[in-house]
């Protein structure tokens, strides 16, 4: 018997009401799920609470209420401290409510494979068919605040391929893509390696378009040249870093509602820790770290990545019509 049969998703707990996951819970409140929520900011569990949702003040109460759990947080030691801190998911001895524990926050891949060991450990409170072990699956996303909002964001999932299928319909209720990745920590390491092509990508952009300037080729040029030419890319035709060119993205709002440089600053140096660990060269992730470190102690940190062709690289604004 497959695990959709047996498992219910339709109670979910969700913990980290922030600027992902307050969007993504509401995502699975208008499709349909049952949600309870937590959040250690008072002012995000009162926004939920006052649309109606259940709230929590731990989240082992969250666990407490839920057949699925969801996480959206910052970073591992946030993961680490909700899922083993005092009251955390796991304060229950060794056994668990909920069936599926879901890490959608972007980790490192160790931390997630040793989280899922541990519940591995742990027996539900409520045998379900043959299964008696909760699992555990690690479920990044790509995309932005925006992405989160219409629920287009991408999701790349490792652990158990079941628990993944059984899991689709939540995935599918916040995103338009999801993608299978392996065991344990493979979502974790995608997620890594699609951030770290993406932080060298955009720079590329950026050292291309500002050099161009100074050149005396305005970037709006090289951009058309670039979006029917070999150079086009996401950061080149969606999500151009140069104030003024495109509508609707952060650059042309002064580099406000977007991906901050302290997040990406954060997952280059979970991807040059991967990259030492599995004895890989690096050479550009470590460039890419030292320009986003440099702009966070800046005092860019809170701009969107897409700032360093402003704030490193010197760039220009360039008005829409030029
Ligand atoms: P955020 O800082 O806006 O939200 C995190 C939330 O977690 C906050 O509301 C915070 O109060 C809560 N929190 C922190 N520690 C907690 C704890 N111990 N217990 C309960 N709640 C706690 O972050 P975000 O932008 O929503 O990003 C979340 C994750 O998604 C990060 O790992 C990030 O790298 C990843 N991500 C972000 C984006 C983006 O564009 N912002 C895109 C893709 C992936």
């Amino acid at each position: 018997m497959i695990l959709s049969m047996i498992h219910c998703i339709q109670n979910v707990g969700f913990i980290g009401l922030g600027n992902m996951g307050s969007r993504m819970a509401n995502n699975l409140i208008k499709a349909g799920f049952n949600l309870t929520v937590h959040d250690k900011n008072n002012d995000a569990l009162e926004m939920f609470s006052q649309m109606g949702v259940s709230t929590k003040k731990t989240p082992y109460e969250v666990s407490e209420a839920s057949d699925v759990v969801i996480t959206m947080l910052p970073s591992s030691a946030h993961v680490i401290d909700v899922y083993t801190g005092p009251n955390g998911l796991l304060h229950g001895g060794k056994l668990i409510r909920p069936w599926l524990l879901i890490d959608s926050s972007t980790i490192d891949p160790q931390t997630s494979r040793n989280l899922s060991a541990t519940i591995s450990n742990y027996i539900l409170k409520e045998k379900k068919g043959d299964s008696e072990r909760p699992v555990k699956l690690d479920a990044p996303v790509s995309g932005s605040i925006i992405a989160a909002e219409a629920g287009t964001l991408t999701f790349m999932v490792g652990g158990s391929e079941e628990a993944f299928l059984t899991a689709k319909p939540l995935f599918l209720s916040m995103g338009k893509s999801t993608i299978y990745c392996g065991g344990e920590g493979s979502g974790s390491a995608a997620k890594i390696c699609n951030n770290l092509a993406l932080a060298v990508s955009m720079l590329g952009i950026s050292e291309a378009l500002a050099l161009g300037q100074s050149l005396g080729v305005s970037a709006t040029t090289l951009t058309n040249i670039f979006n029917c030419s070999s150079a086009r890319c996401w950061s080149s035709d969606a999500y151009n870093p140069v104030p003024g060119l495109m509508e609707g993205v952060p650059s042309s709002k002064d580099y406000n509602g977007g991906f901050a440089s302290k997040l990406m600053a954060k997952d280059l140096n979970l991807a040059v820790e991967s990259a030492k660990l599995a004895g890989c060269k690096y050479p550009l992730t470590s460039q890419a770290q030292k320009i986003y470190t440099e702009l966070c102690n800046g005092g860019h940190d809170s701009k969107d990545f897409s700032c360093a062709f402003r704030h490193f690289y010197s760039g220009m604004d360039e008005p829409h019509d030029n």
